[in-house]
């Protein structure tokens, strides 16, 4: 029978009951069929605590295989799963709580104290997978009568600028973009992906764990990317998906050799920007060129540099089968990165303005990213459309002068923002992390110039020890901003 919804096709491509799905590094495998079993007895835990059809069922926790399985009890269910980032305190918590209105609140034992004051019902899961929600419940469970247009997940978008919003996806969002990766990156059951990433997120979450569910491969799953840990694991594993910070890591592991990686298929990069740099000098080291895609909360994949063929350093290759892109208003060929495709998601939760306000008329989603598209048809990301730089009204795109900072001598890596200046309007700055080697401000500002219109050079460099980074490694810029919001302030006379 075709597939209806999202655990009938997990049932339909695990052709293999008894092929091992999921291996912990507390030593514990789950067969498809062992998986599959554990989301059955979530399930049942859950609708015995009030959960039905529609309902939220909220996760804060460590990372774990029942924290994994709980998505799959929700899919089952026809609920929506929302995952909470690990970092959040009590009181943003409190925001989520009040937004999505959760049914059960799943949280360590430590939190249940503060939370049972904001939800009624609160059950507990501790990082071994143990808890008051892992009951003595049956495997068996008779699933909702679920449609691909059914929402089956809240993900909150991490919200630099104001409050989050809740990005709601369907089962068909996330089948038909799981099904698109397994062709793209040609998965097969013989395959066995190292999952370091946490699980709140979408790249941990859904990017890599469904596209190995779909295909019948394994995940090795581990708490949390420890470089030593991946590197040993490597030699059983035939991919790797991460954050640029997972390579740039590994890069400096001397465990990380030619040979130790010569029979993995496939390194995967995505979440942040990978420096062409990175791309670059991990080929040159190990033989093989990281593949770097493109996506968000909201759509999961849009692009990505192809298997066969040339992965270009520093562009996140072409639309996948499809999936629209386009970029509005193009100004010197950089314009707002726009999608439309079966994975783009159906709304903001409880948010209509702001939902109305993303989309264009004709369904395509405004993404906030700015981007162009070289001859061939790959795609380069310049950075957010809020962290374009608006500088005596010239358009800077900081990608372009960040590229030029890091090829200077001693340069680790930078960031470009703009900082408010009474004359320009904004100005451009930069942050760098540099070796002591590093030429002096003034040396690479003359330097930069010689390389760049005048406009684009930032008008400080400013050197620290390490840029600010949330848990998928992008930079946050806007902590930047906020600091160096004054550097520009007339002084006034004390
Ligand atoms: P999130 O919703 O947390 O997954 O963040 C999505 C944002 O991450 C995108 O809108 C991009 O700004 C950025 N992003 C994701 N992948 C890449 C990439 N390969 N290169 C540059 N930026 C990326």
């Amino acid at each position: 029978m075709a597939a209806t919804n999202f655990p009938t096709l997990v049932r339909e491509k695990s052709r293999d009951p008894n092929a091992v799905f999921i291996s912990g590094d507390d030593g514990r495998n789950f067969t498809y069929q062992q998986y599959w079993d554990l989301s059955g007895r979530l399930a049942n835990t859950l609708a015995a605590h009030g959960v039905g059809a529609g309902d939220r069922v909220a996760l804060q926790a460590e990372k774990s295989i029942e924290a994994l399985a709980l998505f799959l009890a929700c899919a089952r269910m026809g609920a929506m799963f929302l995952p909470l980032n690990t970092a959040y305190t009590p009181r943003e918590v409190e925001y989520f709580i009040g937004d999505a209105e959760p049914c059960v609140f799943i949280c360590e034992a430590e939190k249940t104290r503060f939370l049972s004051m904001l939800c009624k019902t609160i059950l507990t899961l501790d990082d071994k997978g143990g808890g008051t929600l892992i009951e003595d419940a049956p495997a068996t469970f008779k699933d909702a009568d679920t449609a691909w247009n059914d929402p089956v997940a809240i993900l909150y978008t991490s919200g630099t600028t104001g409050k989050s919003k809740g990005a709601v996806l369907t089962h068909g969002n996330l089948a038909s973009n799981a099904l698109a990766l397994v062709d793209a990156w040609a998965f097969t059951p013989r395959d066995v992906l190292v999952h370091a990433l946490p699980i709140y997120h979408t790249h941990g979450l859904f990017t890599a764990t469904n596209t190995v569910m779909l295909s019948g491969g394994r995940l090795l799953f581990r708490h949390k990317f420890d470089v030593n840990d991946v590197v040993s694991l490597l030699p059983d594993a035939t991919t790797l998906m991460g954050v640029p910070t997972f390579y740039t890591r590994l890069l400096a592991h001397e465990g990380l050799t030619r040979d130790h990686v010569r029979h993995m298929r496939l390194f995967i990069s995505g979440s942040a920007p990978l420096l062409a740099e990175t791309h670059q000098r991990f080929e040159a080291k190990t033989g093989h060129a990281i593949l770097e895609r493109y996506g968000m909360t909201e759509t999961s994949m849009n692009t990505s540099n192809p298997y066969h063929g040339v992965r270009r350093a520093g562009t996140v290759g072409m639309p996948l089968p499809g999936i629209e892109v386009r970029l509005a208003d193009p100004v010197e060929g950089i314009g707002m990165i726009e999608v439309r495709g079966p994975n783009v998601f159906q709304s903001y939760w409880r948010n209509p303005e702001k939902t109305a306000a993303e989309f264009r008329c004709d369904g395509f989603f405004i993404t906030g990213d700015l981007g162009s598209f070289d001859g061939q048809g790959y795609l380069t990301i310049s950075g957010r459309g809020k962290d374009l730089v608006i500088t005596g009204g010239f358009n800077v795109y900081p990608k372009e002068i960040e590229t030029e900072l890091d090829l200077l001598p001693g340069v680790i890596e930078s960031a470009v923002i703009g900082v408010p200046h009474v004359d320009l309007g904004e100005c451009v700055v930069a942050v760098i992390v540099a070796k002591n080697s590093a030429p002096e401000e003034h040396s690479m500002i003359a330097g930069l110039q010689l390389r760049l219109a005048k406009f684009k050079v930032p008008k400080r460099i400013i050197t620290v020890a390490e840029l600010p980074r949330n848990a998928m490694g992008k930079v946050q810029k806007n902590l930047l901003r906020q600091t160096y919001a004054s550097l520009f302030k007339p002084q006034r006379p004390v």
